[in-house]
């Protein structure tokens, strides 16, 4: 098999391509399903137990996945994510791991931010390149209403990053309305003094959020729209892959970088290089179909098998529509968002 790094680097890119031509080079690994937080838009209360005893991937077998996906088809972004990542105890001797197999890998993480202030100069250390930070409101009691937690541990983690020297933490915030719509003017100018890129997201109709989410739907024509009052909003390039739609902010002496992020109303799949694994090992080749395969019987007795892998991974991404039928009954927080 031909190995990255090789004289056959060159013919070898790109060797994961779907069914409808797009190259799938970016992966989505959940390493644990269990979350601290119960978002109303993702996992409300009592609708999922987080923290399971179902089997998972253990890390050594998510090592044997990504060395094989990273040399076999170039793999250049991985993103770990979950349920909360930074839950998973050996979190950061995994990421040393993929760092020795994968160094030139592009490494980043989306967090909930509990725990980073702790976490942020060990998971520099290890080799994690950049941290997505989720933050819907910056109003206390309406993050706990919102999410079940504390703002306090989040907001001193976006500090800490940029502290310990990660570059700036974008902040994920889903837009709902009556919930925190009034609130996208201030969460811009909070991150223009941050110095951080803020991208807001349509809210998802999946998972057994999905009524809740459908009620409160904001478009991103009515984001950009609310936006446009305060700011002169400069369109970026969008690079291929890129979810957002990004723009530059401008108000008088302010500026900042504002993406808006919108799967539901203006859908970016033929932008899309992704696949995602989940804590358990399932492979969804898109966000918006159910459809998935067990990556788990790559395994016989502990051996880890690469034939099995390339079979299971290259007939499902061979299946991947253009468009997912935007029916998925898995939520958020099992998908790994
Ligand atoms: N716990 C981590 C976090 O909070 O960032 C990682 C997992 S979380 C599922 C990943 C991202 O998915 C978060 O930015 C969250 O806001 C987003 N998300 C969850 N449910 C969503 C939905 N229904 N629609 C849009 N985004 C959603």
């Amino acid at each position: 098999m031909l190995k990255r790094g090789g004289v056959h680097q060159a013919v070898r890119e790109g060797t994961l391509v779907d069914g409808c031509g797009r190259r799938i080079d970016h992966l989505r690994l959940s390493v644990t399903s269990a979350c601290n937080l119960r978002c109303l838009y993702c996992r409300p209360k009592g609708t999922i137990d987080p923290f399971t005893s179902a089997p998972v991937l253990d890390d050594a077998q998510r090592l044997e996945l990504i060395q094989h996906l990273y040399e076999t088809y170039y793999l250049r972004q991985l993103r770990l994510t979950g349920g909360e990542p930074l839950l998973h105890s050996t979190l950061v001797s995994l990421i040393q791991g993929i760092r020795r197999i994968a160094p030139d890998l592009d490494l980043a993480m989306t967090t909930n931010g509990w725990r980073l202030a702790d976490l942020a100069r060990p998971l520099l250390d290890a080799g994690l390149n950049r941290v997505n930070v989720s933050l819907d409101t910056l109003d206390p009691a309406q993050y706990r209403h919102l999410t079940g937690g504390e703002l306090a541990p989040v907001l001193d983690g976006i500090e800490r990053c940029m502290a310990v020297g990660f570059p700036p933490p974008r902040i994920n915030a889903v837009v709902l309305a009556g919930v925190n719509d009034h609130q996208l003017v201030d969460l811009v100018e909070w991150s223009m003094q941050q110095g951080t890129e803020i991208r807001f997201l349509e809210a998802m109709p999946i998972g057994p959020a999905a009524s809740f989410n459908r009620d409160r739907f904001v478009s991103a024509a009515t984001i950009r729209h609310a936006l446009s009052r305060r700011f002169e909003l400069v369109p970026l390039h969008r690079n291929h892959g890129e979810t957002a739609v990004r723009y530059l902010a401008v108000h008088g002496g302010q500026r900042g970088i504002v993406g808006i992020i919108a799967p539901v109303s203006e859908r970016f799949c033929g932008q899309c290089r992704r696949m995602r694994i989940t804590a358990d090992g399932r492979l969804f080749p898109c966000l918006l179909d159910e459809r998935n395969v067990d990556l788990r019987t790559a395994w016989r007795h502990g051996v880890f098998s690469p034939d099995t892998v390339d079979d299971v991974v290259q007939s499902a991404v061979e299946a991947k529509q253009w468009q997912g039928p935007a029916l998925q009954p898995t939520a958020m927080v099992q998908l790994g968002g």
